[in-house]
């Protein structure tokens, strides 16, 4: 029998009353291993309520108190981190050692967020007019909520909530259905930390929650990470109905490598940020730019017999490289990508279809696969796959590899590698790509910096986290006073000018 999950609403578990569930997976195994419950509009409702009550005595709270809540919150993640790896790993399908790496990525933004008094402080100017000054305060928003994606259970729900907590606002967490465990664990040690009832709560569902979450009047900000498709629905139709919203799509990102680039050190990048966690990063690199055919013959060969020697298999295995995708549809959907590219006619030079790991025979596994000649006419060249695979494109110059990327529709990362500091400094200046790497393949903002994308790859104004995370659950106010029975000049009827 497999497990029941709960939802975590005002401080404690509660059971799912929809009638609606879904399976949760160990995709190594293939195996069912939790029912999850799906909340219905009144399940919604009720967690909005919780919050909302929370949040009066929350926001009063003095931003040093709550970031207190958060220090000993870290300390609960770092006392309980082989439990939360371990739940990372199973249902998402990754090695432990990227999982041990993500809740790393977390803590740090957790860590940030303790400094919440200094982040808080407003501005001042002294006498803005005679005996008149003026100064700005950073106010919570209210209930916010944070609709996450599978590829990251602990990390990505943490780029949001500490910051939205700090600042004083109550949050409601809608993690992916298909990775809920560790988000529960989170809430237990949240209360463990102090944080009081009904400041965060996590409500499991699919798209019938999160349309609930959209429309429903009391959550002021919404922020999602995910597929283009739902973050082009998630900001639109939360922004029509008045929230304000961050959300971040998907990606395809390039590396481009020229010629005069360390080649050991390319091949090294590529197979890290193309086959680490099976490709299912958002900033995963799933293209390689190769400038000149030498550079991409030297490539090819290299990453070909590196690609054959990956070693994959389930996450607590050692020594494994890569594990499993996340489910059997998805696997599935990656192959049907495989295919595409053959039929597309781009050359197939390592296969990974048709892998079958001992041991673990039903598992989601698809092995490391690399394409040649990829054109950008391609769909394999133009669609985000999630997957491990990943597409060499030939391109004559340096130029050509620029245009190539700021054509395309996304602009999430991007990276080059060079021993050519100018070409480095052009490229960062022309890219049109939100992060960018030079030498770094994947360049994920640390915590104090802000994590974001450009075109599809980013709906709203605001990147994730560090200081755009803190102007994003925030609103601004601004005060002019004056105290001074001095200066009385009697009714103005002017706009009030420095004379
Ligand atoms: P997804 O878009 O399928 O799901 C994300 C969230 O949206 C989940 O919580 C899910 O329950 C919900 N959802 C799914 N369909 C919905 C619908 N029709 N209406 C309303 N809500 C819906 O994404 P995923 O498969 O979980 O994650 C992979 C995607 O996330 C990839 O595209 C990846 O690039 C992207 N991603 C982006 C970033 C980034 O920072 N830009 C980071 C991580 C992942």
């Amino acid at each position: 029998m497999s497990k029941i999950l709960t939802h975590w609403i005002g401080g404690q578990a509660a059971e799912g009353r929809s009638g609606r569930f879904t399976d949760v997976y160990n995709p190594a195994l293939g195996e069912i291993t939790a029912r999850l419950p799906l909340a219905s509009d009144e399940e919604v409702n009720a967690t909005v309520t919780a919050a909302q009550a929370a949040f009066p005595a929350w926001a009063a709270t003095p931003p040093l108190r709550r970031a207190r809540v958060m220090f000993k919150f870290k300390e609960l993640l770092e006392a309980n981190a082989d439990e939360l790896i371990a739940a990372i790993a199973q249902e998402h399908g990754k090695v432990k050692d990227d999982a041990a790496g993500e809740l790393i990525r977390g803590i740090e933004v957790v860590e940030f967020a303790c400094g919440a008094p200094h982040l808080l402080k407003g501005e001042m100017a002294e006498n803005v007019g005679t005996n008149v000054d003026s100064y700005s305060l950073r106010q919570p928003l209210g209930v916010v909520a944070g609709i996450t994606p599978f590829n990251f259970p602990a990390m990505v729900p943490m780029w949001m909530f500490p910051i939205a907590l700090v600042a004083g606002n109550c949050f409601i967490l809608k993690p992916s259905e298909k990775v809920p465990s560790a988000s529960l664990l989170i809430a237990k040690l949240l209360k463990e930390a102090g944080l009081p009832d009904g400041v965060f709560n996590v409500l499991n569902g699919d798209k019938s929650a999160v349309d609930a979450i959209l429309a429903h009047r009391g959550i002021a900000a919404v922020s999602f990470v995910g597929s283009t498709p739902i973050a082009r629905h998630i900001y639109t139709t939360g922004t029509a109905n008045g929230k304000r919203v961050q959300a971040l799509g998907g990606a395809k990102n390039h590396m481009v490598v020229l010629p005069d680039a360390d080649l050991d050190q390319a091949v090294d990048a590529l197979m890290g940020a193309a086959y680490g966690s099976a490709g299912e990063r958002c900033m995963a690199i799933s293209v390689a730019v190769a400038v000149g055919d030498d550079t991409a013959d030297a490539l090819i060969a290299q990453l070909e017999l590196k690609i054959r020697a990956l070693k994959i298999g389930a996450w607590d295995q050692p020594g494994i490289e890569m594990g499993p995708l996340v489910t059997r549809e998805h696997r599935d959907k990656v192959k049907g990508y495989i295919d595409l590219g053959v039929e597309e006619g781009a050359k197939l030079v390592v296969d990974g279809r048709g892998l079958v790991v001992a041991g673990n025979k039903t598992g989601f596994f698809l092995g490391g696969t690399l394409f040649d000649h990829v054109t950008p006419a391609m769909r394999i060249y133009q669609e985000e796959i999630f997957g491990p695979v990943l597409a060499v494109v030939r391109v004559p110059s340096y130029e050509e590899a620029v245009k190539l990327i700021n054509e395309h529709a996304f602009g999430n990362g991007t990276a080059i590698f060079t021993r050519d500091g100018d070409a480095a400094r052009n490229f960062v200046h022309r890219i049109q790509v939100g992060m960018v790497g030079v030498n770094v393949p994947i360049p994920v903002p640390v915590a104090f910096m802000s994590f974001g994308g450009w075109k599809q790859s980013l709906f709203g104004d605001h990147h994730a986290y560090g200081a755009e995370g803190i102007r994003f659950y925030t609103r601004l106010k601004t005060v002019t006073e004056r105290w001074t029975q001095s200066c009385r000049s009697g009714a103005e009827f002017v706009m009030p000018t420095m004379k």
